[in-house]
């Protein structure tokens, strides 16, 4: 039967084997051989421990875990070998600049598709171009951070107009006019924004988890 553990932030594929021990430069016990366990990480990482013959078939976690720290580094992962979903990565400017840029044209923060909205208020399922899931198949509060660039987008248009306003028209600034209007702004600016908010969010989340060619396989790889 198969045995797994979890250390370390890795999961191990834990395997009992056979193996002779001594060898060449011991020639009376070639012939021995002892048994061990061996524990694998997807990343390639090995290590090894011999075990008593009455090593339990079905040990505890923490036994294994005990096994696992004092075993014998076979093979290190290698480093930045890991690029695996999930994992946060530090964008380029230039990425930065041209997704956020597609987003606020309304296209695909990740090809540049355009038509990724159905309504104002719902995006397509999918980029028609690229195929990627728009709400990258995640849970349907996917674009609750789409709130917050809702919120500050609108928060910095309020501060540009206002300033805006009040320099051209200084000294005599309509006040009145201007409250009412911010007031409409303000209730207008969640509206306007929505899918920009939306496609930002999205275009931030890609920049920080770049899809990889399994994620795209399996957006494609999705019926209708
Ligand atoms: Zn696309």
């Amino acid at each position: 039967m198969a045995l797994y553990l979890f250390v370390q932030g890795k999961s191990w594929t834990v395997e009992r084997r056979h193996e002779l021990v001594g060898g060449d430069a011991r020639p009376e016990k070639v012939e021995a051989s002892g048994l061990f366990l061996f524990f694998t990480a997807a990343d390639g990482e090995i290590r090894r421990s011999e075990i008593a013959a009455d090593f339990p078939e079905e040990p505890a976690a923490r036994l294994l875990e005990s096994v696992w720290r004092f075993a014998e580094v076979m093979r290190v992962a290698d480093l930045g070998e890991m690029t695996s979903r999930g994992e946060i990565v530090m964008p380029r400017m230039r990425d930065v600049v041209r997704e956020f840029a597609r987003a606020f044209r309304l296209h695909c923060p990740n090809c540049g598709g355009g038509r990724v909205l159905r309504t104002w208020f719902k995006l397509q399922h999918r980029c028609a171009k690229c195929g990627l899931r728009l709400d990258r198949g995640e849970a349907d509060d996917y674009f609750l951070g789409g709130m917050f660039f809702n919120i500050v987008l609108a928060e910095i248009i309020f501060a540009l107009v206002l300033l805006v306003v009040v320099i051209v028209m200084w000294p005599n600034v309509p006040w009145a006019g201007v409250e009412y209007s911010l007031i409409v702004a303000m209730i207008a600016a969640p509206i306007v924004l929505y899918p920009v908010s939306r496609l930002m969010w999205l275009a931030l989340d890609l920049l920080l988890r770049p899809p990889d060619e399994a994620e795209m396989a399996w957006h494609a790889s999705e019926e209708e």
